[in-house]
């Protein structure tokens, strides 16, 4: 059977792209980042040729206009999310910049040495180092949540890890190795339980499937735009007003003050306090539309497609002899799917694939406590967007096909 995207490619113009005189390209990197559509890169090069100018503090026309702009993107993010407020949105340059930023203003305000975090075994580096480096600081101790072998969270170990010394926890929405979509709700409900803030990493979530940060009850979330058909260099930390007001600014400099002296400063309200220098406000545009075209479309469909397509995928993969996928072989998976072929090294197969049109991404994915808990180097990682099709994953599967007569 074949199927339609759910969206035209040729909103996509590098879709159109011939390499190695193959066509059209088959996109499956999508976990690292995602292709922009046509109305992304437009209304970031209208706002270029016509309204450009720095925000906030202009008096005059253009810089009022550029200010608009900027505010009702952040609006979008609140929607988008289900925050409850604008200034609960702080724009940073992505995941690792969000995480980073409660790592180390959390950790200065709330953590001293022996206190704990708790993370888990399928954690990006972003969600690893960030605290690492709070624990150079501060001497604070990290508290791995184990995996079972096919890449769920050991829930039971979870529960048990909380103690007097809990400060936070800071986990991945969805795995972006093995696609595992995590309990989150879960997560949440039994660190409030025992009065813990909870950071939800959502880079790999929030391209595949609604995120109501008030449902979630989650204290922080983090995403990046470039993951979600936005531009590189701006993503969002969504936090509670409450904790937001409690933690001190991250970054010092113009617009997160209110008034400057040599013997004190006093900081902008929010979420300004968190947004020092001047924001990219032409991505927070470009960001803004990038979440108005997946909402256009509906979460129901994408889910629905990208949930066809894995189970697709899935499936016609493990028609390859020797073909060994990592994490949950069922519709649990979000539009991620890690694996080896034989002993046929990763980046051997990921090279061969790309000369026959086919990007998929080979080594660690960022994720090497992960590779070292699953005994592996690396593996080779299929990720789906909205703009793919049954026929990709034909192509993908006759690729590997090919590739294993080689060798
Ligand atoms: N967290 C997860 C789960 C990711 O997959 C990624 C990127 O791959 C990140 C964090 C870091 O995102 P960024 O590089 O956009 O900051």
């Amino acid at each position: 059977m074949q199927t339609m995207p759910i969206i035209r490619k040729d909103d996509f113009p590098i879709l159109q792209k011939v390499i190695y005189g193959k066509y059209p390209l088959v996109y499956l990197d999508n976990a690292a980042t995602t292709q922009k559509p046509r109305q992304v890169v437009e209304a970031m090069t209208e706002e270029y040729y016509n309204v450009n100018a720095n925000v906030h503090r202009g008096v005059h026309f253009l810089s009022q206009q550029a200010t608009e702009l900027h505010e009702a993107s952040r609006e979008t993010v609140r929607r988008f999310l289900n925050a409850r407020s604008t200034s609960e949105i702080v724009f940073t340059r992505g995941t690792t910049e969000s995480i980073n930023l409660v790592a180390s203003c959390f950790g200065q305000a709330f953590m001293k040495e022996g206190d704990e975090v708790i993370l888990s075994e399928m954690e990006h580096h972003s969600n690893i180092v960030s605290w690492q480096l709070l624990q150079a600081r501060k001497g604070i101790r990290l508290r791995i949540v184990p995996i079972t072998d096919d890449g769920q969270l050991k829930m039971e170990e979870y529960e048990k890890f909380f103690n007097e010394r809990t400060r936070i926890v800071s986990i991945t929405h969805v795995s972006n190795v093995l696609g595992t979509v995590n309990p989150v709700k879960d997560i949440i409900r039994i660190a409030h339980e025992h009065s813990v803030p909870v950071l939800i990493d959502g880079a790999q979530s929030t391209p595949h499937m609604t995120v109501d940060v008030q449902g979630l009850d989650c204290d922080f979330f983090a995403f990046s735009g470039h993951k979600i058909y936005g531009p590189t260099g701006i993503g969002v930390l969504y936090g509670k007003e409450e904790w937001l007001e409690r933690i001190p600014p991250y970054m010092g400099g113009g617009e997160m003050i209110k008034s400057v002296s040599f013997e004190k400063t006093t900081f902008n309200e929010l979420p300004y306090k968190f947004e020092a220098g001047t924001p990219d406000y032409i991505a927070s545009t470009g960001l803004a539309k990038a979440l108005d075209y997946v909402t256009s479309i509906g979460f129901d469909a994408i889910e629905a497609h990208e949930k066809d397509l894995t189970s697709y995928a899935l499936q016609r993969l493990m028609e390859v002899e020797g073909m060994k996928i990592y994490g949950p072989h069922d519709q649990k998976t979000a539009a991620v799917i890690s694996f080896q072929v034989g002993n046929i090294h990763h980046l051997d197969m990921g090279t061969l694939l790309d000369r026959l049109g086919i990007a998929v991404r080979t080594g660690h994915h960022c994720a090497e406590p992960l590779m070292r808990r699953l005994g592996i180097e690396g593996t080779c990682r299929a990720s789906f967007a909205l703009y793919n099709t049954r026929e990709d994953i034909d192509a993908l599967v006759e690729g590997i096909q090919r590739i294993k007569k080689m060798f």
